[in-house]
């Protein structure tokens, strides 16, 4: 199964509100193209660690909180996702045993065809990381017929892990590569939402730019053309399953 494809809904789960805005908007948009319902969980605001911009101006905490989360709602729904926020601070993130039961809930809840999330490893944020752990381990518990938890024990939705900021230093190394040329416009759009990380928005413009460079080498000679291919990093967590090898 690849993102694309999904028709079952997919479930994004980040530390932060930006989080899925650079890194997984364009599957999301994808998804909800082809009609999969789309929901992404937000662990925080980013309010702390993700909010340069807004502490420089003066803004209170409680005023950064409530900016990202209106942000963050935005980009969503430019993203046509329904979205949901855990509050439960950042820088940093704590894993804790309720939190992690409120993503079990949120597993039993949605039952996700597809689950993407940050890698488990960066060194620049151990928020994200923590994330990581804690959306890993939800999915076990929510598998589990004996955990208490209301609704049906959940299936095995494959997991991917989107591209963090520095790939090298968290040893992502893409198994996926993502089309999403026809829905990079609504992911640009999505970006241009979060406005006090305007500096990213180029970046990631970039990012997809090469990453479907790469994308067009995997798929075919390399003919030396012009092409416009825009495209997603993805490593996946576990095999994929199959009956015919392509
Ligand atoms: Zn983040």
């Amino acid at each position: 199964m690849s993102v694309s494809e999904a028709t079952g809904a997919v479930l994004v789960i980040c530390a932060h509100t930006g989080d899925f805005v650079w890194r997984a908007a364009g599957a999301m948009a994808l998804a909800s193209a082809s009609g999969a319902n789309v929901t992404v969980l937000c662990l925080s605001f980013g309010e702390r660690g993700e909010s340069a911009k807004a502490w420089r101006d003066g803004l209170e905490l409680a005023e950064i909180k409530a900016l990202r989360r209106q942000e963050a709602i935005q980009a969503a729904e430019v993203l046509g996702a329904a979205i949901e926020f855990a509050d439960a601070g950042d820088y940093p993130l704590r894993e804790s045993d309720k939190l992690i039961d409120e993503i079990v809930r949120c597993y039993r809840r949605i039952r996700p065809a597809v689950v993407l999330t940050h890698p488990p490893a960066d060194p620049y944020n151990p928020d994200h990381p923590a994330a990581a752990r804690m959306a890993l381990q939800a999915r076990v518990f929510a598998q589990a017929v004996g955990y208490e938890a209301t609704g049906e024990p959940l299936g095995a939705p494959p997991v991917f892990l989107f591209e963090p900021h520095q790939p090298e230093q968290c040893d992502f190394k893409p198994d996926v590569l993502l089309d999403i040329t026809e829905v990079f416009d609504v992911k640009r759009r999505a970006m241009e939402c979060l406005k006090a990380q305007r500096h990213m928005w180029d970046y990631y413009t970039d990012l997809a730019r090469r990453r479907g460079v790469q994308l067009e080498r995997n798929a075919g000679p390399n003919l030396g053309l012009l092409q416009s291919t825009m495209a997603e990093a993805y490593m996946r967590v576990y095999p994929q399953v199959t009956r015919t090898l392509a």
